[in-house]
């Protein structure tokens, strides 16, 4: 293999049995965006064997290619999915989310909302998804009516570090949430805490939590947890090697060479999902050292410096690990950990490891 992922379902499990344990409650593994780019099935396989009962992903398509790898449990699908696509579902383990009266209406028109399990998504703060206060009472109606079987409510935290705001939403979603048992006359679930919820807040775990970068071993908070440690690394090997000498160019474009340089090609780009706008001295990590991306990230291909060690031709590369860290990479480029990891190509083989 050229370029590989490997996944440490080991540390999937510490991270895992760590969050359960500060949560004190079931999780709900939130593994939209393929496992956060991981890989989904064998990421939701393996939490199924840990004990985890229920699954978030955001489009029913996610949820269907769970169903055909072998996923039982339950799955929330937390965003839009449409009427034509509501209709075709027989799966009563399947729950989907009402956000909007605008969307609660498009599903009128079959008249068979009874069929299917509902939670409700309440907007306390974010203001992207989810029904207004204000909303509750047309949404009651059109839910009793249609004899809608709505089983619980969630919201979202919009910025976990912001305490005074976090308390907010909850104390909102939570007022809410006793309005919405009024008018349903039964207890309602209640989910609200993501990853950043559970570690900063524990008082706000309610009937379950959903957490998604926790699991990865992303980091949520400012305050790194040293607990929850990354499950991938990205590796690939050195495909050539050559001396370029000082006054030559190197990479597209006019970049000229200060001085002689060793340098090394690796056979991951932009289209593999490593970023292009290298916004910082990005590096890579060879023999446990250092070396600088030079010149620009190809499509397939990049150039490294490594003038200062011993490397042979297929010598290994990390990409991203435990030296390089997701979110050290999105500082290159300026974005986010999350970011980084969902972008790498499903093409790229993953290697399941247990330690
Ligand atoms: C992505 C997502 C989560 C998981 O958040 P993490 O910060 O990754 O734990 C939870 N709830 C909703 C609605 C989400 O979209």
């Amino acid at each position: 293999m050229e370029n590989w992922v490997e996944i440490n379902l080991t540390r999937l499990k510490n991270n895992y049995e760590y969050i359960k344990k500060i949560a004190g409650k079931p999780i709900c593994a939130v593994i939209k965006a393929d496992g956060y780019g991981v890989g989904s099935y064998e990421i939701a396989k393996e939490l199924e064997e840990l004990g985890v009962k229920s699954f978030a992903v955001a489009f029913l398509q996610e949820a269907l290619e769970l169903r055909k790898f072998g996923i039982e449990s339950e799955i929330l699908i937390l965003n839009y999915v449409s009427y034509d696509k509501l209709s075709e579902i027989e799966d009563d383990k399947l729950i989907f989310s009402i956000y909007s009266l605008d969307q609660l209406k498009t599903y009128m028109i079959g008249k068979s909302l009874n069929k299917y399990r509902f939670h409700i998504k309440l907007n306390s703060g974010m203001n992207r998804l989810g029904i207004n206060r204000e909303e509750i009472p047309e949404l009651g109606e059109i839910a009793l009516e249609e004899k809608m079987n709505v089983e619980g409510i969630y919201s979202h935290f919009a910025h976990v570090e912001d305490e005074e705001f976090t308390k907010f939403q909850y104390e909102n979603f939570m007022e809410m949430g006793n309005t919405l048992e009024d008018v349903f006359e039964k207890k309602l679930l209640r989910h609200i805490s993501n990853s950043g919820g559970v570690l900063k807040y524990p008082t706000y775990t309610l009937d379950f939590v959903r957490v998604g970068m926790g699991l990865y071993g992303l980091q949520p908070l400012e305050q790194k947890d040293l607990n929850i440690k990354g499950i991938i690394t990205w590796k690939s090997k050195i495909s050539a090697i050559r001396e370029v000498k000082k006054g030559e160019r190197i990479s597209y474009g006019k970049e000229v060479l200060e001085e002689s340089k060793k340098i090394a090609i690796i056979p991951v780009g932009y289209a593999h999902g490593y970023m292009r706008q290298l916004k910082k001295d990005a590096f890579v990590i060879v023999k446990g050292r250092r070396c600088r991306i030079l010149g620009k990230v190809f499509m397939d291909q990049m150039m490294i410096d490594v003038s200062n060690i011993e490397v042979s031709f297929g010598d290994e590369v990390v990409l991203l690990g435990d030296t390089v860290e997701a979110s050290v990479i999105g500082e290159f480029s300026d974005t986010i950990a999350d970011d980084v990891i969902s972008k790498i190509s499903p093409r790229i083989e993953r290697v399941f490891i247990k330690e």
